[in-house]
């Protein structure tokens, strides 16, 4: 099967980004696919919601866009999830896009760096920082397809037409083959008016790309990246667990019925 690589991208902060990529990633690992979640955000909040401290590894996901270090090499397996590992980020991810602007081929090295690994996982996700920046191209350049959340608040579909620009530029320019996988409803809650305006809104202007599957507010979510564990290692009954699992089944799925639709 063909290892599919997922970017988590949207400019907006704080709409489920890193939630949604820590939980779908070890998500996907409990359902027996061995994972790559790339921390592509300076904030480092992937790498510290699994338990690993950034500062604790000398080299991280900076180092293989400056071609000082492979993913083979840095990537940490995740404690207590077997089949994940996390290409952390640190504070030096802030200079990368400043010291990339001159780079040659700036937009490519993370595509360079996945492409130079022995070790293939079934699924490659990357956290995006909350930007449409040198870093958000790269991922969007690297990736098979892009996984957006939105969240259920007022000013969720602002934005996006400006990121659906940019996934096209990318698409013209960089990575003709670039997807989008889905859009993703987040922190939907269901006695609330505004979360199910905001559901038809999207439905309405984005129809069958998003996602049925919602992600519920869910304070669990909320509280697991502190004991640094996902959500399912955290709470599995949770209905924010329920939800990532049925996205990460999903998303085994589909990649089974394109394999056999080939
Ligand atoms: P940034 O743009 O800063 O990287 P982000 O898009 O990665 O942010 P998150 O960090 O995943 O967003 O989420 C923002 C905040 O909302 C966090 O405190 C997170 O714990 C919380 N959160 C995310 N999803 C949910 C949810 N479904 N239910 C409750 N809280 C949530
Ligand atoms: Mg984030």
């Amino acid at each position: 099967m063909q290892p599919q690589i997922l970017c988590i991208s949207n400019q907006k902060g704080g709409v489920g980004k890193t939630t949604t990529a820590v939980n779908l990633a070890a998500g996907l690992a409990l359902e027996g696919a061995e994972t790559l979640l790339i921390d592509l955000d300076p904030q480092a909040n992937a790498t510290s919601g699994l338990g690993i401290d950034p500062r604790a590894h000398r080299r991280g996901t900076y180092h293989t866009l400056i071609g000082m270090g492979e993913i083979d090499d840095i990537r940490v397996p995740v404690p207590d999830v077997e089949g994940l590992w996390v290409l952390p980020a640190n504070q030096d991810l802030f200079g990368a896009e400043v010291e990339l602007v001159d780079a040659i081929a700036r937009e490519y090295r993370l595509k360079e760096a996945i492409e130079r690994a022995q070790h293939r996982p079934a699924f490659t996700i990357i956290d995006c920082p909350p930007s449409l920046g040198l870093l958000t191209i790269n991922a969007l350049t690297a990736a098979d397809a892009t996984l957006i959340p939105l969240q259920c608040e007022y000013y969720a579909l602002e934005g996006i037409s400006q990121l659906m620009q940019t996934i096209g530029l990318i698409q013209r320019q960089l990575n003709p083959d670039l997807g989008i996988e889905g859009i993703l409803l987040t922190m939907f809650d269901s006695r609330i008016n505004l979360s199910h305006q905001v559901a038809a809104e999207a439905r309405e202007h984005f129809g069958d790309l998003v996602f049925n599957i919602q992600i519920p507010r869910n304070v669990r979510l909320s509280e697991s990246p502190s004991f640094g564990r996902s959500i399912h290692h955290y709470d599995r009954s949770s209905r924010g667990a329920r939800a990532y699992q049925r996205l990460a089944k999903l998303l085994i799925e589909r990649r089974g019925a394109g394999e056999e639709a080939r």
